[in-house]
């Protein structure tokens, strides 16, 4: 019998948590019930498992929380605290591609959060003038993992999902390919 090896994704956290996004009087961020629902069942059809990452902005402000840009995380605690869990982060991918028995691990993908001022990975929310506006940029825990990751050689594609329609089939295709692929 041929050995696979198996597959592994590294997901934000509220994918696998809806509780922690972000919640104010009056509104809160764009969320499901429970789970990131699409997103489970791409990676469930393709026998993928998830590794749930810390949620920076829930470990440090709770719920509610007032709805903040990239610009207003910009601040000493919160960088600290995404370094904290992309290292952590990091050292998981060490042992799942370094000190698994073979046929070993692969890695698809970091999975972030678009439009997130922390996850998000090619879409982040920023401060225009006043106003939270969506521009292109990672969010504040993507930039620490990318550079965690760059420092220790790990090679890894980046992905976001997104809550909006309209942009939500284009992660989840991306997600089914990167999880189908065998490379
Ligand atoms: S910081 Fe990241 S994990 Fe936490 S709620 Fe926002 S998008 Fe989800």
């Amino acid at each position: 019998m041929v050995q696979r090896r198996e597959k592994v994704a590294f997901v934000s956290h509220c994918i696998l948590n809806q509780a922690t996004r972000a919640r104010w009087e009056g509104g809160g961020a764009s969320r499901e019930r429970g789970m990131f629902r699409d997103v489970v069942e791409v990676l469930l059809s393709h026998g993928v498992g998830a590794v749930q990452m810390g949620c920076p902005e829930f470990s440090l402000y709770g719920n509610p929380r007032p709805p903040r840009s990239k610009d207003g995380y910009d601040i000493p605690e919160f960088r600290e605290r995404c370094r904290e869990i992309a290292e952590h982060a990091c050292d998981l991918m060490e042992r799942f591609l370094e000190g698994t028995a073979p046929p070993g691990f692969r890695i698809v993908a970091v999975l972030g959060v678009e439009n997130s001022p922390s996850c998000g990975v090619v879409r982040v929310s920023r401060t225009v003038e006043g106003e939270i506006v969506s521009r292109p940029g990672r969010g504040h825990l993507m930039d620490a993992l990318e550079a965690e990751m760059r420092l220790r050689g790990i090679d890894v594609p980046m992905i976001g999902v997104s809550f909006r329609p309209g942009e939500r089939e284009d992660g989840l295709r991306r997600l089914g390919g990167l999880c189908s692929g065998e490379a």
